[in-house]
């Protein structure tokens, strides 16, 4: 018999989300984390949006675990008093060309089941006087989520349920026996092995190193993980007031465009811009240098804002299955049953809205292995 039945590998939100569901019905289940405590690494560096499911391949995981995720969170913050805000969204077209873009954007997600309004350049102007605009499209499902509480909230319920989570404690390989899983560990300084009969890698970005330790080609299968990184600019807090939703704008290359944020202690924050790097340091550093190019790009949104309004504020780190210029990929969330891997269950390129959807990760990974 194994030491535990189910082992996730990470706890960030994606793996916690996916231990508290287990872990009602499975009490022998493990979460293993390599940092100090969990969710310091993407989970804890993002723009804490619950997106509303618009810009995302019809049919796609994404697409689908959004949109269910997004219901499943909202739900999930009123049942449990999670910090969260329906402040709604708007996409605003900055220029005349745009707004036929905007048709595009709502008749995509219109078949992914969101319904958006379009507003006249009037109608956008008395929501957000500040803002450029040529008419917009209101999403009123678009909200925020306290990352923090909402990881707290997971951590405790599947602690309560009897999983245990074990911090400090890196996976270092994997191997298959034939009935159970061997898995090495760095436990705080000591290598120890234990077994397990489900192993779920939730391990973001370095999911495909932990994929690859269980013996699966990740360049043939596909799993190969590129970084691109994100940042953030925040605005001198005189300023913080110009809008009150979170406004963004037409896509035009890789992400969605650096847009307005509002975060949780008031402050007006633009980004994420989309960086590829050219290796896998974990280097969160915000390059002084982009403060001209991130004040042209909000200049788009809000013209008043010069380039000595904003500061360097923090960044995350998206692990990418599309190199860049590619088009988007979507999640791969797969039980390795047809690589002779039963039991293990492979998430990887979990980039956004990995957030939003991690309540229906979790079901559907519960899906994948128990039906
Ligand atoms: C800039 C940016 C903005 C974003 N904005 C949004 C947003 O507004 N809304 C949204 O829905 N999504 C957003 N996302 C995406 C979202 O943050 C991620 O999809 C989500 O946090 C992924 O969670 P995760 O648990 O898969 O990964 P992580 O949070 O990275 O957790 C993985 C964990 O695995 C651990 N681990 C790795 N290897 C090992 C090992 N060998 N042994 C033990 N532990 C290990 C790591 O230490 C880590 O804690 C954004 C992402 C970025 C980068």
């Amino acid at each position: 018999m194994a030491d535990f039945e189910i082992t996730i590998i990470g706890a960030g939100v994606v793996g916690l989300a996916i231990a508290e569901r287990l872990s009602v019905r499975h009490s022998h289940l493990l979460i293993l984390e390599k940092n100090e405590r969990y969710g310091m690494e993407t989970s804890s560096r993002n723009s804490e949006v619950i997106h509303a499911g618009i810009y995302y391949k019809p049919g796609s995981l994404k697409a689908r675990l959004c949109t269910e995720g997004r219901d499943l969170l909202y739900d999930l913050c009123k049942q449990y008093n999670i910090t969260h805000r329906k402040i709604t969204k708007l996409i605003t077209a900055t220029t005349e060309n745009e707004v036929e873009q905007l048709e595009r954007i709502a008749s995509n997600a219109e078949q992914n089941g969101v319904h958006l309004k379009f507003l006249t350049k009037e109608e956008t102007l008395k929501l957000e006087p500040n803002i450029r605009t040529f008419g917009a499209l209101f999403s009123p499902l678009t909200g925020i989520v306290s990352v923090h509480h909402l990881m707290d909230f997971f951590a405790h319920s599947a602690q309560e349920h009897g999983a245990i989570l074990h911090c400090r404690c890196e996976v270092l390989a994997i191997e298959y026996t034939g009935t159970m899983y061997n898995i090495t560990v760095n436990d705080n300084g000591t290598i120890t092995t234990l077994t397990s009969d489900i192993v779920i890698n939730a391990a973001g970005l370095q999911s495909d190193i932990v994929a690859a330790m269980v013996g699966i080609d990740v360049d043939s299968a596909g799993y190969r993980l590129t970084y691109a990184k994100g940042s953030y600019f925040v605005v001198v807090p005189s300023k913080a007031k110009l809008i009150t939703r979170l406004v963004y704008p037409v896509p035009q290359n890789e992400g969605l465009g650096v847009h307005a944020l509002v975060d949780w202690g008031g402050r007006l924050k633009f980004g994420p811009d989309v960086e590829y790097l050219p290796d896998r340091t974990l280097n969160y550093a915000v390059d002084e240098t982009k403060r001209h190019y991130f004040a042209e790009s909000i200049r788009r949104i809000l013209p008043s804002i010069t380039d000595d309004d904003i500061e360097p504020d923090m960044s995350g780190i998206r692990p990418k299955l599309q190199r860049k210029g590619e088009p988007p990929k979507d999640f791969v969330i797969i039980h390795e049953r047809e690589r002779g891997l039963p039991g293990f269950v492979n998430l990887i390129g979990i980039e956004s809205p990995g957030l939003t959807s991690s309540p229906a990760i979790a079901r559907y990974v519960e899906q994948l292995l128990f039906g």
